[in-house]
């Protein structure tokens, strides 16, 4: 079986990936490549990072790698959190923070347009391919439901009426940003020749 690694060390993110992807690929976390410093993530996108977490681990580990970074993107805010979106509010990466920060700078401001972006990087076989996932959705005036993480709770996906906060996890599942990078990547991967 052809072995590829993702550079997560959200064990729950490659736990769901093994699953999309049966007994085609062997799926290893950075655990199992005994990788555990933290991969660097230093680039000025979303599509940056990705890639550099990638290259980072074949470079490194000598290993076929994949790499997902996501970003809430607000268009009021020219973009921000993107690369910032773990840390908005501060360095201990508070969920409540990171919301209210993004609450008060929109704060009388009508557009609340805003996107999640997920790019899944590849680095295979000497190349680098990405893949991209856009959810867009807008910003709530408050935060509403505790399911999800993240900016889940003031986050409502265009075509519905609640937030990610409130919706079924199945149907964020269904819609997300990684899903769509997820999918588009995984027929990706089916479709490579054995
Ligand atoms: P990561 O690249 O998946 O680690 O995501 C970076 C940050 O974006 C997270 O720490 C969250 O703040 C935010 N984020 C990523 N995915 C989601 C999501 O599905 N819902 C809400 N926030 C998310």
């Amino acid at each position: 079986m052809r072995k590829i690694v993702f550079a997560s060390s959200n064990e729950h993110k490659v736990a769901e990936v093994r699953t999309i992807l049966g007994d085609q690929f062997e799926v290893l976390s950075l655990k199992d490549i005994n990788c555990l410093e933290d991969v660097p993530e230093t680039q000025e996108t979303i599509e940056g990072n990705a890639i550099q977490k990638a290259k980072y681990v074949t470079a490194n580990y000598g290993m076929d790698c994949f790499a997902d970074d996501t970003g809430l993107e607000i268009e009021a805010l020219d973009g921000r959190p993107g690369i910032y979106s773990a840390r908005y509010g501060g360095p201990e990466r508070s969920a409540a923070k990171n919301m209210n920060k993004v609450l008060s700078e929109l704060n009388g401001l009508n557009n609340r347009n805003a996107r999640f972006k997920t790019v899944i990087a590849f680095s295979f076989q000497g190349t680098i391919k990405t893949f991209s996932g856009i959810t867009k959705g807008a910003i709530l005036l408050a935060p509403v439901g505790n399911g999800g993480f993240g900016y889940d709770p003031i986050f409502q996906p265009e075509g519905h009426v609640q937030s990610f906060g409130v919706l079924d996890e199945t149907i964020k599942n269904s819609i997300s940003s990684r899903a769509r990078a997820v999918e588009q990547f995984v027929n990706y991967l089916k479709a490579l020749p054995v």
